[in-house]
């Protein structure tokens, strides 16, 4: 059979297959410490399980509308006004499967062929692969290490042409953690409506930030221009089930419905019910959480500090670091870190994330959304391999 060009384009999320693989040596009984894939460790709060067992036990089992059960975007136009301080209807919502989903009908619905979509580097692993499959075109935008990644909006205008139509704004970052204050955000909102530019903007680590730091939406700026992405996965430890979501503009959201309507319908019933009871439930499970993030944090960039020819900034969001690991690859930098996270897997079975993952040399990418213990060794290990090379 012939593969589509389309399907022969496209490269598998690096951050998945390399999570994948881990788990399979797991299973296949090798010691493997997994730091890969951004997957918070804890399970999902107990009252948001029950809301599943009610929905199973009741009955909710088939199909809802394709845009989300009313409730559930009733929930989240609360959540949005409660947290972000934005102002949506339901009709301005749709449910997706996570925010993954959303910002690829994001995509389809806003890209014509040969569109021009920024996208500040290092960006997550699916934007780039998201825009091609919509037919736009990438241009990534190098933000500096030095200035904790942020992406200012004269960067993002030296790379606008006629044909660039939008921008793929994600704070707090993966890989960086670099979260947008509020002066680039301004300044990125008026770059935006001067050229004409949607924004969609991937606030999935939202509640994770530290040290002070203050996440905030750039759709309070240009609502009219952006559509938000969001979802349960990182801040309610809800991986598995597959709840994100997108606001935005009515005539947007409509076509991402009908997008949906005619591909996956709606996400899992039971998922919906269990996203109510997490975003109309207690804040404490998730506050519980972040402050248990960021004492690992702080035990991780502590434990870096410490190894050779590492250079690991504090990150101000998100559950990564992202060491500058370029001495270490010294004049071989060339090589990339690919070639070094897989020697770091199959010598000290640590798995970890080359920064080309994410479009850049020199680096690593290291979760710490896993147990102090696992944290622990994992650490352990990194340092042992790096004694060694
Ligand atoms: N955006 C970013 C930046 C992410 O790291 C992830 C990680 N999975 C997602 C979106 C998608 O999350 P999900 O589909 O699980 O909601
Ligand atoms: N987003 C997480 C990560 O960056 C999970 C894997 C994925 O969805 O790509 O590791």
């Amino acid at each position: 059979m012939n593969i589509s060009e389309r399907a022969q384009a496209l490269s598998p999320s690096p951050t998945i297959a390399i999570d994948t693989r881990a788990k399979e040596l797991v299973a296949a009984g090798r010691d493997i410490v997994n730091l890969s894939a951004g997957e918070p460790d804890f399970d999902t709060p107990a009252h948001v399980q029950e809301a599943a067992v009610a929905a199973i036990r009741g009955g909710f089992t088939h199909y809802t509308p394709s845009e989300g059960i009313r409730e559930l975007r009733e929930a989240i136009c609360r959540k949005l006004k409660r947290e972000n301080g934005l102002e949506y209807r339901p009709e301005q919502v749709v449910v997706t499967v996570g925010a993954k989903q959303a910002l690829h009908n994001a995509l389809l619905v806003l890209c014509n062929p040969g569109d021009e979509v920024l996208v500040p580097s290092p960006f997550w692993v699916s934007y780039t692969e998201q825009i091609r499959l919509a037919g736009g075109v990438p241009v990534t935008v190098p933000t500096d290490p030095a200035e904790g990644f942020a992406c200012h909006a004269a960067d993002l205008e030296a790379r606008c042409t006629p044909a660039t139509r939008g921008l793929m704004l994600n704070s707090p970052n993966n890989p960086t953690g670099a979260v947008y204050g509020l002066a680039d955000l301004r300044e990125i909102a008026e770059l935006a409506r001067r050229r004409n530019l949607w924004v969609i903007s991937d606030e999935i680590y939202e509640a994770m930030v530290y040290d002070g730091a203050e996440h905030h939406s750039i759709a309070g700026l240009c609502p009219e221009r952006t559509v938000v992405v969001n979802g349960l996965s990182k801040a309610y430890a809800m991986t598995g089930w597959r709840v994100g979501y997108a606001a935005g503009d009515p005539a947007v959201i409509r076509a991402m419905v009908a997008l949906q309507s005619q591909t996956t319908s709606n996400i899992s019933s039971v998922s919906q019910k269990a996203a109510v009871a997490a975003l109309d439930g207690p804040h404490a499970p998730v506050q519980a959480m972040v402050e248990e993030f960021a004492a690992r944090r702080g035990y991780v960039l502590e434990r870096l500090s410490t190894m050779p020819n590492i250079v690991c900034p504090a990150p101000q969001g998100a559950f990564y670091v992202f060491p500058d690991v370029s001495a270490i690859l010294g004049g071989r930098a060339a090589a990339d870190a690919a070639q070094l996270a897989g020697r770091v897997l199959d010598e000290a079975g640590l798995a970890i994330v080359p920064g080309t993952a994410f479009g850049v040399r020199g680096h690593l990418r290291i979760s710490y959304a896993a147990s102090r213990a696992t944290l622990t060794e994992g650490m352990n290990r990194l340092e042992g391999f790096l004694k060694k090379v």
